[in-house]
């Protein structure tokens, strides 16, 4: 069985290092983030199958950070809060945490509630309704796009198009192929629907983020490049 990874969103620095060696040895894999914008970064990587969030965090705040979180995944979140600070409970799990363990805590409580929850979870290791590339998220159950956690409006088509770009991301596709798994065999009409379909796709993505992940490969067709 692979390691369940857990990540740990603290700035405590000494605190965030005695949670990282309790859950090596408790047999997790461990990532660290301290700041609020890595660690919602981290938290969207597939890879992650909890995650552990600190409400004080530099950047960005750990109520934010799960509310952002939420927009895109339902990662099992648990916060870290200060001793009686009972608004931020009701806060973060009005954000979406699946719990919350107050500070100072014993460490054997906060195995419990990880133990507990990934149990309830049917501890699967990443959250299978994404898909990620890079810095773009897609919710597969809901039918929503995300850049950095910004949400991207698109229609069934351009999200179909885009969606067959992230699962064969890093690889050229053709505009024969694109149409075949997009648009279907029994499609009438000519390949430029796909160029004007990519077109569509820079400019709600490419252009507002002024990046460049659909690449066209001359006289080939395009790919997706994960960031
Ligand atoms: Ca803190």
């Amino acid at each position: 069985m692979t390691k369940e990874r857990i990540l740990i969103v603290e700035d405590e620095i000494k605190l965030a290092r005695f949670i990282e060696l309790e859950l090596q040895h408790e047999g997790y894999d461990v990532a660290s983030a301290f700041d609020g914008r890595e660690g919602l970064r981290m938290a969207l990587q597939p890879d992650i199958a909890l995650v552990i969030l600190d409400i004080m965090l530099p950047v960005l705040n750990g109520m934010e950070v799960c509310r952002r979180i939420r927009q895109a995944s339902d990662i099992p979140i648990i916060m870290l809060t200060a001793r009686d600070e009972i608004m931020d409970k009701v806060m973060g799990l009005d954000r979406g945490a699946d719990d919350y363990i107050t500070k100072p805590f014993n460490i054997e409580e906060l195995l419990a509630r990880i133990r507990s929850i990934l149990k309830r979870r049917g501890s699967r290791p990443a959250d299978r309704r994404h898909l990620i590339a890079g810095d773009l998220a897609i919710d597969l159950e809901r039918y929503q796009v995300f850049y950095r956690q910004e949400p991207v409006e698109l229609t069934k088509r351009e999200f179909d198009l885009l969606k067959y770009l992230v699962e064969n991301q890093n690889i050229v596709l053709t505009r024969d192929i694109l149409l075949r798994e997009v648009w279907g065999y029994d499609y009438i009409g000519d390949t430029n629907v796909v160029d004007v379909y990519i077109r569509y796709l820079r400019s709600k993505i490419d252009q507002r983020f002024d990046i460049n992940i659909i690449r066209t490969v001359r006289g080939v067709g395009y790919i997706l490049e994960n960031g």
